[in-house]
């Protein structure tokens, strides 16, 4: 092979550009990124960056002189518009066309927005740097009251960072408790009223109807019919995989790229990060995409093995997600594949400064680990999950081990 474009110059197209260096491609290699930025790192937006801890030179990934130094052709500011898989070429929004031998995709995903909301200042989403510059903006004019839409991670992680600035905060969410569908109503709860416990008015089982204002946001319209005055509204409800521009390709475009297990979407054409699916054999061969920030990492490590293997030499990808969100002084983690209906079992915790740890089941196995403040044994666990320990073994060892 040699020529290789990678289309998305975030995190996973960062880390598939330099794995593919690593292991000895010298072939022609370009980095395509439709924002104007070079590859940053997202997790600080909605937590240091808010905050003030963190400037905009602390999120850089990487630099223009590093990308030199292992001879990457980084083309900025130009969105890739169409693939042509057959003719094996790329073409973007300036006009010009990148050929290709192998591809990788890694285009990551978008915010959603809230409906008839564009015309309305005031009303913002967070996904890039800009974003994040735009919100800090807003909250350094001290609104008189953040509505925040959508107790997913955004929310979580933006209400904190505003009542930290001092600011009140209103988070309006559609399900009846945050975070049900991935942790169950009992652990949902907790993440629940660790905002209401730093201040935040919470409003679930109900969403937001309109945004009223003369140009700008004025109030919150909820669906009961209450309405919230504010001047700023956040809205983090979701995301959709950046695939438009691979329509008509003929790749399977479904939620996202669909791959096989090795990460390959076509001969030569490999897919990575948040706008990956592909069926992880670890948990049984479940297609599933992951929207956090390790799994873009390893994901592209492992496309890019892929691709350098050739057509059918590469190897299932199948780790144990795990991600981290810190929400107030809380450090919160989850590794594994949990779902509402799984066993739980509380191991430890609530402690008086909030620690836990808590197991998740499904049909005799360990699924999941949950913690709060309480890294060591979620990674421990995380171990146990990829072993494949069952269900009673697992419960019986972490018994034992507290009893020690
Ligand atoms: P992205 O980061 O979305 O990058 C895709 C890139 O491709 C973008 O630059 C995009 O503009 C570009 N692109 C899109 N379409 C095109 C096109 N047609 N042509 C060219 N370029 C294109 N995860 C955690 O585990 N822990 C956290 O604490 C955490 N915090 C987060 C906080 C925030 C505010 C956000 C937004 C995300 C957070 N995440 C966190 C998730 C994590 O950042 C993502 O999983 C990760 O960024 C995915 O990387 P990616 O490269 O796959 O996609
Ligand atoms: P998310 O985690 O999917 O959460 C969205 C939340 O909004 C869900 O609880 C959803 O409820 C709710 N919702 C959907 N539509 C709504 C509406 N109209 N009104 C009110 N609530 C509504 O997505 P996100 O928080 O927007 O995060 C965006 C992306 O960034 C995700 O990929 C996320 O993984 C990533 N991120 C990750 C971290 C982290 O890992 N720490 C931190 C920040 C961001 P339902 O579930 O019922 O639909």
């Amino acid at each position: 092979m040699s020529k290789i474009a990678v289309v998305g110059a975030s995190l996973a197209g960062l880390r598939a550009a330099e794995a593919l260096r690593r292991e000895g491609f010298e072939g022609r290699l370009a980095l395509i990124g439709d924002e104007p930025h070079l590859p940053y790192t997202r997790p600080p937006l909605s937590k240091e960056m808010l905050s003030k801890e963190w400037d905009e030179q602390s999120v850089a990934l990487t630099t223009m002189p590093d990308l030199e130094g292992i001879d990457i052709d980084v083309r900025l500011g130009s969105a890739a518009q169409s693939l042509d898989v057959e003719g094996r070429s790329v073409t973007l929004a300036d006009g010009t066309a990148v050929d290709f031998e192998g591809l990788v995709i890694a285009t990551g995903a978008r915010a959603r927005s809230l409906p008839n909301t564009d015309q309305l200042d005031g009303v913002l989403t967070l996904r890039g740097l800009d974003d994040a510059r735009r919100i800090r903006e807003a909250f350094d004019s001290r609104p008189d009251r953040v509505v925040v839409c959508g107790a997913g991670f955004i929310g979580a992680e933006v209400a904190a960072s505003a009542r930290a600035a001092g600011l009140e905060v209103t988070m309006v969410e559609m399900a009846p408790v945050p975070f049900e569908r991935i942790l169950g109503p009992r652990l949902g709860e907790m993440l629940a009223d660790l905002q209401i416990q730093h201040g935040v008015d919470l409003r679930t089982g109900v969403g937001i109807e309109r945004i009223e204002g003369d140009g700008r946001a004025e109030r919150v319209i909820l669906m009961d019919g209450s309405s919230i005055p504010t001047d700023l509204v956040v809205v983090g409800i979701g995301v959709t995989p950046n695939t438009d521009w691979l329509e008509g390709s003929g790749l399977h475009i479904e939620d996202g790229v669909v791959c096989d297990a090795t990460c390959a979407a076509a001969p030569g054409i490999v897919a990575a990060g948040d706008v990956a699916r592909w069926p992880n054999e670890m948990f049984g061969g479940e297609l599933m995409r992951v929207e956090h920030w390790e799994n873009a990492v390893q994901q592209a490590a492992h496309a890019a093995a892929t691709l350098l293997a050739g057509d059918g030499g590469g190897s299932p990808f199948a780790p144990v997600p795990w991600f981290w969100s810190d929400q107030f002084d809380l450090t919160i983690q989850l590794a594994g594949r949990t779902r509402a209906d799984d066993e739980v079992v509380i191991l430890e915790g609530p402690t008086d400064d909030g620690a836990l740890v808590a197991l998740f089941g499904r049909q005799e196995r360990l699924v999941g680990v949950f913690g709060i403040n309480r890294a060591r044994q979620v990674m421990q666990h995380r171990r146990l999950i990829s072993e494949g320990i069952g269900w009673d073994e697992a419960l019986s060892l972490a018994r034992s081990a507290e009893s020690k």
